[in-house]
């Protein structure tokens, strides 16, 4: 058999193998974990499985998340690295397994600390179980990670490391290693998580005030924790603790109050440089499991080896999935994400140009409607009067624009 009728052959027994439902791991999880080993061992030579093992490629899907080789939806096997996660502890579970199998020597992650009475998110290097847990959940502010500083330690770093970052982050990287075989030869897998976009740090101080929260009061601060929609966990310097419902965050984020400027021409929602991608399922499904679930996505020989490597020493269990069901997770966000014609016809009313990709799709009325209600928002909030216009409208109205906006999104 050639290596290409192997591998799609493999791909094929990993997509069948889905025969356990999601949550109920089990008999499903090494059926996917053995399938997605199959499909690693038949794909041969890493230039040609590059090339070679793409589920869904047809352009619709390459259009919408890029190159998939391998999908899973699952979880991490240990509910302690679960617990505190933002989704189902892929990245940690994932990172922490690279590190105690020797796969790298260590982890570039980021976390928030509170410094000089404000939050700051910091990056490092991971080289323990707990540094790795202590990184857990999202950051949903701007930063840049791998500023000069960042690049230095890495480049320095003895060792091959494991990178996590965001889809633009990422590919700001891959530049930097193309030009840098140093860099390149440390930076070993890159884990990219799925975006919608991200806001700026003013955002979740204007959120916590209206919560009655002083910033400089807060020892400890983590967006989101827990089940579904998750909660913000507050931990003060004189001891109490607080837990926030995430979305009284996230209302306000997904309205695209205070967004981050560089969030409006992008176009990669599923991470679509890195070696392997992961999310959330915002499925009504996904609502119903006990545990959450994540969906992860191996790009190419290295990310589908390091997803395999993870299943089959149980850390992470799953069933293998689709890229249906990669769209399906993301449904809405990843249709807005990718109108960017729509966004550039509407930035157009304030006199502003957009770039938009070559490739871009012509848009459609309601995707041009649903840019009208959000960049809208986003430019009302550029406005001290407007964003304080914002927090005075009722969280119920704005709830009812957000549902809107998700029904425009949603075809
Ligand atoms: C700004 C932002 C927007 C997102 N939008 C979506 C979305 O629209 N749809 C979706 O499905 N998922 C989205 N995600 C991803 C999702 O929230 C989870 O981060 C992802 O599913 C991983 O969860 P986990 O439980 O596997 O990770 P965990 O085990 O909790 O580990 C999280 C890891 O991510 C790293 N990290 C967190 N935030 C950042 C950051 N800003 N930059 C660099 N590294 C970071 C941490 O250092 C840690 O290593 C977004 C994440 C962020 C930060
Ligand atoms: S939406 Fe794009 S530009 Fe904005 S943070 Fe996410 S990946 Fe970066």
């Amino acid at each position: 058999m050639s290596q290409d009728a192997a591998l799609s052959a493999a791909l094929s027994a990993a997509r069948a193998g889905a025969s356990v439902e999601p949550g109920s791991a089990g008999g499903g999880s090494s059926t996917g974990a053995r399938a997605v080993s199959a499909a690693v061992s038949a794909a041969g030579p890493a230039e040609r499985a590059n090339e070679l093992v793409k589920l869904g490629a047809d352009p619709r899907s390459e259009y919408m998340f890029g190159p998939i080789c391998s999908a899973v939806t699952g979880h991490a096997t240990d509910s302690e690295v679960r617990s505190g996660a933002a989704s189902g502890g892929v990245v940690s579970a994932l990172l922490t397994h690279l590190l105690e199998s020797g796969e790298v020597t260590g982890c570039v992650t980021s976390r928030i600390v509170v410094r000089d009475g404000d939050l700051e998110a910091e990056t490092f290097i991971a080289t323990t179980r707990e540094e790795i847990l202590d990184t857990r959940t999202s950051i949903y502010f701007e930063f840049d990670p791998f500023d000069r500083e960042a690049l230095e330690r890495m480049r320095e770093h003895e060792g091959r490391l494991a990178v996590v970052g965001l889809p633009c982050d990422l590919s700001k990287l891959r530049r930097r290693c193309a030009k840098d075989p140093e860099l390149e030869r440390r930076c070993h897998l890159l884990i990219g998580l799925y975006c919608a976009h991200t806001s700026q740090k003013e955002l979740i101080h204007r959120v916590l005030a209206k919560e009655g929260v002083r910033v400089d009061e807060l020892e400890r601060f983590r967006f989101r924790t827990g089940r579904w929609r998750g909660m913000m966990q507050l931990h003060f310097r004189d001891g109490r603790h607080r837990e926030i419902p995430f979305p009284r965050y996230s209302l306000y984020q997904n309205l695209f109050v205070l967004s981050a400027p560089k969030c409006m021409a992008c176009v990669d929602h599923y991470a679509e440089d890195a070696d392997l991608a992961t999310g959330d399922v915002w499925t009504k499904e996904a609502k119903q499991h006990e545990i959450k679930h994540s969906i992860f996505i191996g790009r190419n020989r290295k990310g589908v080896e390091a997803l395999a490597g993870a299943l089959e020493a149980g850390v992470l269990v799953g069933r293998p999935s689709t890229p249906r069901e990669v769209f399906l997770a993301n449904r809405r966000a990843v249709t807005y994400h990718k109108a960017i014609d729509a966004r550039a016809r509407v930035w157009k009313l304030w006199g502003r140009t957009l770039k938009t990709a070559d490739q871009a799709w012509p848009s459609r009325w309601n995707e041009r409607l649903g840019a009208l209600i959000v960049i809208g928002m986003e430019e009302l909030s550029k406005r001290s009067w407007g964003l304080r216009v914002i927090f005075a409208i009722p969280r119920r109205l704005l709830w009812c624009v957000l549902a809107f906006f998700k029904l425009l999104s949603h075809y």
